[in-house]
């Protein structure tokens, strides 16, 4: 469902997850960073849950609202990057919602990220979990899969790029400054990524 509503669903949701793995992301980021980003995304989250719309709002523009929210509230590295990719995707949002479209939309988004953070697959950041969920929208896409199986595959190759962020030596971001330690240790934004696209799909499908 593409109507605001879904999209301020799919929102408390994540707000919702951020509270309660907010520990685990912190400690991932303890090894690689910081030790913030759990804290980082939570107070994003709190305050993009908060949002009012508006009345007249579509769910491009609420993406979008909540794009310059993290702008504006998370900071760090995380902030810049999660919110150009909801301003990206907000703005190639579809209505109705397509897998073609939902497709097009994150495609523009994972290309914000990467021309914001320079990162590329393989470098153990949030592309390493939003790059196969748009690879897996396009093979939906072509496939003529239904709406709500192609978001479930999604979000599986979401949860797999994350997982495979693991081996990878970090190449952006704080965790390069650690970058032997970073081996063997999952990445905290591709966990923060595949839970936005896994709540998405719940919502969404
Ligand atoms: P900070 O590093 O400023 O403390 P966070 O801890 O909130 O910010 O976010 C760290 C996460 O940001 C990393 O786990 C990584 O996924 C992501 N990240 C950092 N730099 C980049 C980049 N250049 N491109 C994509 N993602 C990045
Ligand atoms: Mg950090
Ligand atoms: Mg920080």
């Amino acid at each position: 469902e593409s109507s605001v509503a879904a999209v301020s669903a799919w929102l408390r949701a994540c707000s919702q997850e951020f509270d309660r793995r907010v520990e685990e992301l912190n400690e991932l980021d303890r090894i690689l960073g910081d030790g913030d980003h759990g804290t980082n995304m939570q107070r994003g989250f709190a305050a993009a849950g908060a949002l009012d719309f508006g009345a007249q709002a579509t769910a491009a523009d609420a993406l979008r609202q909540v794009g310059m929210a993290l702008v504006k509230v998370v900071g760090g590295a995380s902030g810049p990057l999660f919110g150009t990719f909801l301003l990206r995707t907000g703005a190639a949002w579809p209505t109705p919602l397509t897998v073609a479209g939902i497709h097009g939309a994150l495609d523009v988004g994972l290309h914000g990220v990467m021309t914001r953070g320079k990162a590329e697959r393989g470098d153990k950041t949030i592309v390493d979990a939003l790059a196969p969920v748009v690879d897996s929208l396009a093979a939906s896409a072509a496939a003529g899969l239904p709406l709500a199986e192609a978001l479930t595959a999604a979000a599986l190759a979401g949860e797999a790029g994350r997982d495979a962020t693991a081996p990878m030596l970090a190449r952006r971001g704080r965790a390069a400054l650690k970058a032997d330690r970073s081996i063997g240790v999952i990445d905290p934004g591709a966990v923060s990524m595949s839970i936005i696209v896994s709540t998405g799909a719940h919502h969404l499908g």
